[in-house]
């Protein structure tokens, strides 16, 4: 870590006791520093638990030709990622156009986006979007964060091992926290970047918002909205990316790396 970042949201206490009894902070993949009082095995446990509770309490769709078609993208970006995780990916049964990934490499599509990511790029954008959250590791910075706080650094710094309460309560906390601004945006940027060297075109990513944004307007809102900035800032954000993203996308193409879910 680099002493010399500060972090506004962690607090001056929190700040001096994190750097004085644990490695701290994590650098995202955009080279920003976060909080990180948790190690990546404990999000990981916290991961699964919050996921294994999405799966008894939602409805998990059966319907194969669903499934191989949002597994065939999925797997289709987790292959080109540098990463420690088994990803998995589960659909569930929601009219909502949602998505989430857990650390740990737990991905969640629900029916619902299928209506709205209307081809493999469209969907590509938002599960690139989702694994960047948590290749930026967000939800450490976010949990370590409210554990800070609820608990005191000192005790969260003490626990060696996993402490179940601990887990459980971060758990929980994934469930229900939003990501930040800062984070939308820069989830946006490198899932950008993750999709394209998948071989998916990133200029999907612009359309998938227009159709979010339409979506929107009418009557029932996208819950990935309510979440997220504002539609016309992030295509406007995209679009900007783009001439980085294009020739990652020309590359992946020239080696043969075509995905074609369907
Ligand atoms: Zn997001």
């Amino acid at each position: 870590m680099n002493t010399s970042n500060s972090y506004r949201a962690a607090g001056i206490p929190i700040l001096v006791a994190a750097i004085m009894v644990v490695s701290a902070c994590a650098t995202s993949p955009t080279g920003r520093s976060q909080l990180k009082l948790v190690s990546d095995s404990q999000m990981a446990e916290m991961g699964a638990q919050a996921f294994a509770q999405m799966r008894q309490q939602q409805t998990v769709s059966r319907d194969a030709r669903i499934n191989s078609y949002v597994r065939c993208v999925t797997d289709a970006i987790t292959r080109t990622l540098d990463s420690p995780y088994k990803w998995q990916v589960e659909v569930f049964q929601d009219d909502s156009a949602n998505a989430f990934a857990l650390p740990g490499g737990h991905i969640g599509v629900h029916t619902g986006l299928l209506a709205v990511a209307q081809d493999q790029h469209q969907l590509a954008a938002v599960i690139g979007h989702e694994i960047a959250h948590v290749m930026a590791e967000h939800s450490a910075a976010q949990v370590s964060n409210q554990l800070a706080t609820q608990l005191g650094v000192q005790a969260l710094a003490g626990m060696s091992g996993v402490s179940p309460e601990i887990i459980g309560m971060g758990a929980n906390l994934l469930l229900v926290m939003p990501y930040g601004r800062r984070d939308e945006s820069e989830a946006d940027a490198i899932g950008l970047q993750y999709m394209a060297e998948a071989g998916f075109d990133p200029r999907a990513a612009v359309a998938l918002w227009h159709n979010m944004a339409a979506q929107s307007g009418g009557g029932r809102s996208a819950e990935f909205l309510s979440t997220h900035p504002a539609p016309a800032t992030r295509i406007r954000d995209l679009e900007q990316l783009m001439p980085q993203a294009l020739p990652a996308f020309q590359q992946a193409q020239a080696r043969g790396v075509r995905p074609a879910c369907r």
